[in-house]
This record gives structure tokens, C-alpha cells and sequence, in this order.
């Protein structure tokens, strides 16, 4: 099947009794053990929603197996601590998501796990960074905030190569632009608030992988007891129906203005793996199905009094909702970061990062236009 078809009809609970259009909401945290001879639970995230939204995704993103969680961080704290142990090493890309960064600074070195942050794209300085007790090699393509592709296949190879596991965030892609899986990536995750939840009202998250380490992993996920409970559920499911409606117009609209943004004056720098001059556009042709919703760039007057101005788009953290919001990250997701090692990274102070929704695209423009000139 094609996306569009997997968005609608994979993943789906047949309603047997009154032969609904939808799935039935299973809310039970208890199930009758006589009756039934599987053990289901909400915390052992084998209930009929959890189940069914899951399939929906490992679908979209050609896994095997998968599991829900509560949370982005969920998915990614209990897949890194269901693989690691003591004295082992993982190679992190520098450019992690905020949530994560922080979190591999704060939590590894307690449990006795070493680690390595890259500041780099090139393969080969991950392969510099290996040891012989590296366990997994993590990133993120297209990365935060400058939108920076790093090669899928090259980093497969050289962990295979060597026995490595491979992890990436395939939160800023979807599973509609880019699929890592089948680009020899072991392990994918997603922040399902993002564009899976696609409406900015859920918070939850996915790890998709082979049946053997979804099995792997699972084992501590009964530990750490991030589960999704059956609403939330249903109403991802319900919001997937859309996700290649959605990213699709998001793709198009992100061109078009990451275009007008590359034709004005008043504009510096437009980072999008869209546009050709973009250090990542030929790669990213050959590893993504879309270029994404998301882009940066950077204005030659005042950023605070650019984003007030603006009308349509609004200022907020998260992305990946229906409606397209603007952040600056010198200000949000990268304040903590010294302005020396911002400046090193490449994030001004001008920068700012838009999530491009699904509004009508001269609407989006007309209003960057207006604050730009106001
Ligand atoms: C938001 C986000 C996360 C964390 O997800 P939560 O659902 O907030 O826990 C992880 N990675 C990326 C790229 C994100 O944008």
C-alpha cells in the first residue's frame, strides 16, 4: 500500500459487535485472565489502542515491531537504557534535540556510560569517535535548528562495520519524508507530539525496529513505565488518517517560502534542504521523499520585534502542528548554550526557526512580507 492508503487503513481495530467506520476505545487497565489467555495491560503495552496505532506506524515506517510511549523523551531514555550497560560508549551527534541533549549531559555518567558529542556531519568523524566499547552511534537528519544532513547509509555501514547499533530522531522528517529503516538504520524514534499528533494537543512518542530489539527494549520499558494510555491513542490514530495530507502540503509550503525568504534583502541566510544551494540538498535527495516542513533563517533587523509583528504565524516552542508557528532558538531551545558556543554552531542571535503548517501558502507569505517591511 502507499502512504496515503497506510495513513487511512493500516493499524486499524475492526469493530466486530456494531461494525463501525472506527476502531473502538479499549480504556480497560484490567482484562479478565480467565476469558482471555493474553495478559493485557497499559504498562506491558499490549492493549488493543496501543497495539493498533502502533502497527499503524511500524506500517509508515516499514518496522517490523514497535512500541508507544508517553512521551518523545520516553521513547528515547528507555531505547538508549534498554540497550545500554555499565562501561559502555555511544558516539551523539552534537546537534541533538534540546530534551535529549540535556538528557544524555545529565543521566549517563550516573549509570556508568560513556559518551561522545560530534560536531560534525561527516561520517567519518563519527567513525573517529569510535571505540572499541562503542554500543550505539545516535543522530538526527535534518538536525536542529540549521536543518544539516548527515549520510543514513554511511553511518549504517560503518556501524555495521563494526557491530554498532544505530539510533535517529526521525522526528523533523516524519515518516513521510524520510524512512531510516530501509536505509540500514537499526532503531527509529519520534516525538509523536510533533508531526504525527500533527495538531499541537498530544504528547506522546514511538521507537520502530526489528522484532528482536522491540523485544530488547521492552524489557525495560515494562521497568520505566512510560506508556500511552487508550485515548491518546485513539486520537493519534485519528490524526495519522491525515499525515501525508498534512506533510505534503507542509513540503510545498516550506518551499515556497524558504524561496521568498532567499529573494528578500532584508533576509541573511535561508536554511532548507530544499533549496539547491542548501550543503545538504543532494543528499537529502537521495535519502528523503520530501524536504520537510521545517526551515530557518536569519533577519537583518531586530528578531523580537520581527516576531511580534507577525500576525499569522505565532510564536511557540514545539512544531509540527497544522498551524505554522516561528521560535528564536538564541532565545528558546538554545539559551542555555553559551553565545560563544552558539556563535561557534553556527546559531545567531537573528536566527529563527519556523514550523510550516498547512495554511495557504501566499496567506504565510504575505504575512513574513508584512513583518519584514512593517
Ligand atoms: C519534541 C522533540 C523530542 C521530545 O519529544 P517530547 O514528546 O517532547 O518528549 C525529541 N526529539 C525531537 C527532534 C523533538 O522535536
Amino acid at each position: 500500500m502507499h502512504k496515503k492508503t497506510q495513513c487511512v487503513h493500516s493499524g486499524s481495530l475492526e469493530d466486530e459487535r456494531y461494525h463501525g467506520t472506527v476502531s473502538p476505545v479499549y480504556p480497560s487497565t484490567a482484562y479478565d485472565y480467565v476469558e482471555v489467555d493474553t495478559f493485557a495491560y497499559p504498562r506491558y503495552f499490549n492493549t488493543p489502542n496501543q497495539q493498533a496505532v502502533k502497527d499503524k506506524i511500524c506500517a509508515l515506517e516499514n518496522a517490523e515491531d514497535g512500541i508507544m510511549f508517553s512521551s518523545g523523551m520516553a521513547a528515547i531514555t528507555t531505547s538508549l537504557f534498554g540497550l545500554l550497560e555499565k562501561g559502555d560508549h555511544v558516539v551523539f551527534q552534537n546537534d541533538l534535540y534540546g530534551g535529549t541533549h540535556h538528557a544524555v549531559t545529565t543521566q549517563m555518567e550516573k549509570f556508568g556510560i560513556d559518551y561522545t558529542l560530534v560536531e560534525s556531519m561527516e561520517w567519518e568523524d563519527y567513525e573517529a569517535a569510535v571505540r572499541p566499547n562503542t554500543k550505539i552511534i545516535y543522530i538526527e537528519t535534518p538536525s536542529n535548528p540549521l536543518l544539516k544532513i548527515i549520510d543514513l547509509q554511511a553511518i549504517a555501514t560503518l556501524a555495521r562495520s563494526k557491530g554498532i547499533m544505530t539510533i535517529i530522531d526521525n522526528t523533523f522528517a516524519s515518516p513521510i519524508n524520510q524512512n531510516p529503516l530501509d536505509h540500514g538504520i537499526d532503531i527509529v524514534v519520534h516525538s509523536g507530539t510533533k508531526y504525527l499528533g500533527g495538531h499541537s494537543d498530544i504528547c506522546c512518542g514511538v521507537m520502530l525496529s526489528s522484532r528482536e530489539l522491540t523485544q530488547r527494549i521492552l524489557k525495560t520499558s515494562i521497568n520505566l513505565g512510560g506508556s500511552l494510555n487508550a485515548q491518546v491513542c485513539h486520537l493519534l490514530e485519528r490524526s495519522l488518517k491525515t499525515l501525508a495530507l498534512r506533510v505534503k502540503q507542509q513540503n510545498e509550503n516550506a518551499q515556497k517560502i524558504s524561496e521568498f525568504l532567499r529573494s528578500e534583502d532584508n533576509i541573511g541566510g535561508v536554511f532548507y534542504p530544499g533549496l539547491a544551494d542548501h550543503p545538504g540538498h543532494e543528499l537529502a535527495k537521495r535519502q528523503m521523499m520530501g524536504f520537510g516542513g521545517m526551515l530557518s533563517f536569519e533577519i537583518k533587523s531586530d528578531p523580537g520585534q520581527f516576531v511580534k509583528r507577525l500576525k499569522l504565524v505565532k510564536p511557540a516552542m514545539s512544531l509540527g502542528g497544522v498551524e505554522s508557528t516561528i521560535t528564536c532558538p538564541a532565545q528558546t531551545s538554545h539559551s542555555k548554550i553559551s553565545a560563544a558556543a552558539r556563535e561557534k554552531a553556527g546559531i545567531r542571535d537573528e536566527l529563527l526557526r519556523m514550523s510550516v503548517g498547512i495554511e495557504d501558502a501566499e496567506d504565510l507569505v504575505s504575512d513574513l512580507q508584512q513583518a519584514i517591511y512593517a
